[in-house]
Parts: C-alpha cells; sequence; structure tokens
C-alpha cells in the first residue's frame, strides 16, 4: 500500500479546512461579484472590480483542483505544497482567515502523509555466523577468508 491511498483523521481535517477557506474567499469574490454590479454604471471602477472578480474565481479554481481534489483524492504529498503556496498568498492578499486555514491544512497534510506512509521496518542484519563476515556495501555474508563480497564484488578492508 502506497503513501496517499489511505485517508487519515489529519487528511479529513485538512480537506474540511481547505473547504472552509475556499468558501470564505468564494464569498469575498460574490461580495466583489456584487459592488461590480452595483458601480457597473461607472465604467472605469466596474472593469477593476470585474477584473479583481475574475482574479478571485481563477484562485478559487486552482485552490479546488489543486488542494481541494488532490486532498479528497487523498494524494495529500501532491496537495501539500499548492495548499502551502495558497496559504502564504493569501495571506498576503485579503485572505487573512482562508490564509491561516490553508497553513494548517498544510501542517495537516503532513501528518496525514505520516499517517498514510507505510512505516517498513529498519533492515536488519542477519544474525552473525562465524566464519563469516559481512559486506559493508550490500550487508550479506562472505566467508572470512574471502577478499572481495561473494554477493556484489565489493572488496574487503
Ligand atoms: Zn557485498
Amino acid at each position: 500500500m502506497s503513501a496517499g491511498l489511505t485517508t487519515s483523521a489529519s487528511g479529513e481535517t485538512a480537506h474540511t479546512l481547505i473547504l472552509v477557506g475556499l468558501i470564505l474567499q468564494g464569498i469575498q469574490v460574490a461580495i466583489v461579484l456584487g459592488i461590480g454590479f452595483l458601480v457597473v454604471l461607472a465604467p472605469g471602477l466596474g472593469g477593476i472590480i470585474f477584473g479583481a472578480a475574475a482574479i478571485g474565481i481563477l484562485w478559487i479554481v486552482l485552490v479546488y483542483s489543486f488542494s481541494y481534489r488532490r486532498t479528497e483524492e487523498g494524494d495529500y504529498e501532491g496537495a501539500r505544497t499548492p495548499t502551502l503556496v495558497f496559504g502564504i498568498l493569501s495571506l498576503l492578499g485579503l485572505g487573512l482567515i482562508s490564509g491561516i486555514l490553508y497553513l494548517v491544512a498544510y501542517s495537516k497534510l503532513g501528518d496525514a502523509i505520516d499517517e498514510t506512509t507505510d512505516v517498513t521496518p529498519p533492515w536488519n542484519p542477519p544474525a552473525p555466523i562465524s566464519g563469516m563476515k559481512y559486506c559493508p556495501a550490500c550487508g550479506r555474508p562472505s566467508p572470512s577468508s574471502s577478499r572481495y563480497c561473494q554477493s556484489c564484488g565489493a572488496r574487503f578492508l
């Protein structure tokens, strides 16, 4: 089983955090659009506001596809870096609360990766056999008299 295909509690938390961040920014865009409609009769200002709203919608599509969808699919590794970038950019922009949510989600995604990564036990060397020595390169035994590893050919010191 590889990392990312299993769901984890932290992954679920990250998923929810990103969703709330998206909803908040969606509301912001809706407000900006609403203002745009109100001032649509003032052409210059309306254009600027619709431009801002268009950027906001593009942003939400980006967060949705790179953070939200990937987290939903259990691709925590793939969602993690975009979520960090979205968090920082949101903090720099107007989305303070969303930015914090994304950054918390980013750290939760890190936990989720840990939780879903298979913990493989450290490689255990075989029990020493008398009359054998162990290759420093591959760890396999060879007779004590040999000058080269019988498994990989590395030279013994
Ligand atoms: Zn060897």
